[in-house]
């Protein structure tokens, strides 16, 4: 359970193969960030959504054990540590990623709100996250984004979350966390509601999948179509209930 090594876009995070991204004036982007602009100003993740650390989320989601949530939350810590220089106001806002209440309550928990909770514990960068878990809210449980189109992921998502307060978050520099960062679908989805009520976002998770096979090694990032390699987990979440 390591952080994230190698050339990483420096928009979502994601692992850049190509040497061309990397002469960017900018600095190195993926193929996707090149092509849209993304809705938050950055995202970060702690490690690769792989091997032990995703046992570690899967433990906490699936398997309800709720120690899980505090080496998560020292992994995110870190993360909010190395977005810090980014943010200009004093406080910003923690606002973990939803769940629907049928989800939440089926699970007894947020994982994503536990995980936060167990970050600002650690004290990452001296209590200057405040945590505003109420801001966002699920309105409704999105199908399967297995097989669907970039496009046809956010018509999924649209209207799925909404501020619950806009001057809760107007003005206001706000850092989505979320446990694993797949397609960034979602995350972007909660970004755009966030931005629309006036707030500038940033994206932390403790994990995230990553374009790490070889096969991608000298392929143009723009050839490489993550959208379409994540959320297998997913379908495991759908198998057990999750
Ligand atoms: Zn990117």
């Amino acid at each position: 359970m390591r952080p994230i090594e190698g050339t990483l876009c420096l928009i979502c995070g994601e692992r850049i193969y190509s040497p061309y991204a990397v002469t960017e004036n900018r600095g190195p982007r993926c193929g996707v960030c090149r092509r849209v602009e993304p809705v938050f100003a950055r995202a970060a993740a702690y490690g690769s959504y792989e091997g032990g650390l995703r046992e570690l989320i899967h433990l906490l989601k699936y398997g309800g054990v709720r120690p899980a949530a505090n080496v998560l939350g020292r992994m995110l810590a870190e993360t909010m540590a190395t977005l810090e220089n980014e943010f200009e106001q004093p406080s910003v806002a923690l606002v973990p990623v939803p769940l629907y209440r049928a989800r939440r309550r089926q699970r007894g928990f947020n994982q994503a709100e536990l995980i936060a909770r167990a970050a600002l514990k650690n004290n990452a960068c001296g209590g200057r996250f405040r945590l505003c878990a109420s801001a966002l809210i699920r309105q409704r449980e999105t199908s399967s984004q297995i097989g669907l189109t970039r496009h046809q992921r956010r018509e999924n998502l649209r209207g799925a979350f909404a501020v619950s307060d806009p001057e809760l978050v107007r003005g206001r520099e706000v850092l989505i966390v979320d446990d694993v960062y797949t397609t960034g679908a979602t995350a972007s989805e909660c970004a755009r509601v966030l931005r629309r009520a006036g707030a500038k976002t940033w994206v932390a998770t403790v994990a995230r999948t990553l374009n790490n096979s070889a096969q991608h090694a000298g392929i143009e990032p723009s050839a490489v179509r993550p959208d379409e390699t994540a959320d297998t987990e997913d379908t495991l979440a759908r198998a057990v209930g999750g």
